[in-house]
């Protein structure tokens, strides 16, 4: 691996990670601004008391703004197996680009490349299991859908960096079960609770099956939910986890 080449722009947005620290989540986003620098400055600002621990530009240049150590501001209202207050337990790579509101597209090869390197550097560091690499619209699916789906997280599992397990085969006979959707979604950590549950599919499929992000339950999304589902629980079971919250009943 090449040396990893960061530079710092500190943001004053941070505080203490609760004792015992504890970090063992990666969350990515993307920047939803019109530029960079728009968004290293709000990102910086200490009124927008909104932060990452590192921002990723389009050309690969990547910044620090938090220390690993710190607590940054960035994932708002969200939850995941069960767990809220995700800034406390996790790192935060926001990663430039528009977004759905000022022009959506592609993220470059420079900048994934450098998104790669960046998540390797932190899962070495860090004890952050696979199933624990989200996106902002993982944790948040009713505010979020950054990083949306056009970030490709099949090559950064290629990688080594999260989850994503192979498409199957074109789906002719799935059977659908109206009831299967939910169990799946929280069984692969998405909290439900009272939210519709709409956003956690649109969040699941911009992951997941990124053709076909509309919220609906076709039979081609059905087989995806089943086949992320095996892939996270042996993804689990690999870390000897068979529960992962003492408060859900989901094993
Ligand atoms: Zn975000």
């Amino acid at each position: 691996m090449t040396r990893l080449k960061v530079s710092d722009r500190l943001s004053p947005n941070h505080g203490p990670r609760p004792e015992p620290a504890r970090i063992d989540m990666l969350v990515l986003h993307y920047t939803g601004m019109k530029t960079a620098a728009a968004a290293l400055e709000r990102l910086c600002d200490p009124a927008s008391r909104v932060s990452a621990h590192y921002v990723v530009e389009e050309n690969g240049a990547i910044w620090r703004l938090v220390p690993d150590s710190r607590r940054a501001f960035h994932a708002g209202v969200s939850c995941w197996e069960g767990e809220s207050d995700l800034n406390s337990v996790s790192i935060g790579i926001e990663i430039v680009n528009p977004g759905h509101e000022w022009g959506y597209h592609r993220f470059p090869e420079a900048q994934m490349a450098s998104v790669e390197q960046l998540c390797q550097h932190l899962l070495s560091r860090h004890p952050i299991p696979p199933y624990r690499v989200v996106g902002h619209s993982d944790i948040a699916p009713e505010r979020k859908s950054d990083p949306g789906e056009l970030f490709d997280w099949a090559g950064l599992a290629r990688a080594g960096i999260g989850i994503w397990p192979p498409e199957g085969a074109p789906v002719r006979d799935f059977v659908v079960d109206p009831g299967q959707p939910l169990d799946d979604l929280a069984a692969i950590g998405y909290c439900i609770g009272a939210g519709p549950q709409a956003a956690a599919l649109v969040a699941f499929q911009r992951r997941f099956r990124p053709a076909c992000c509309d919220g609906g339950l076709d039979a081609g999304t059905a087989r995806r939910l089943s086949e992320v589902r095996a892939a996270f629980a042996a993804s689990r079971a690999a870390r000897g986890r068979t529960c992962y919250s003492s408060r859900s009943s989901v094993c």
